[in-house]
């Protein structure tokens, strides 16, 4: 299973902190983020990351539901 990784650019703020999380698949991107990949293997640290994002701007699904941000 893989999951889908999103940044919705019009929400991100550029706090960077995705890609200090988990630089191997989130860059800053000028003032926003971007996914490296768009599909990563189920990874806490990924979740993690969308957890963490101040702007709720990453969402990671896996197919058929979202799981990240986590509730
Ligand atoms: S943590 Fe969220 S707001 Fe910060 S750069 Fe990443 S996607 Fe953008």
């Amino acid at each position: 299973m893989t999951w889908k990784v999103e940044v919705d650019e019009h929400t991100c703020i550029g706090s960077g902190m995705c890609a200090s999380l988990m630089p191997e698949l989130f860059e800053l991107d000028g003032p926003v983020a971007h996914p490296l990949a768009d599909t990563v293997a189920p990874d806490e640290t990924a979740l993690d990351a969308a957890d963490s994002c101040p702007a709720m701007a990453i969402t990671i699904t896996d197919g058929a539901e979202v799981v990240g941000p986590r509730p």
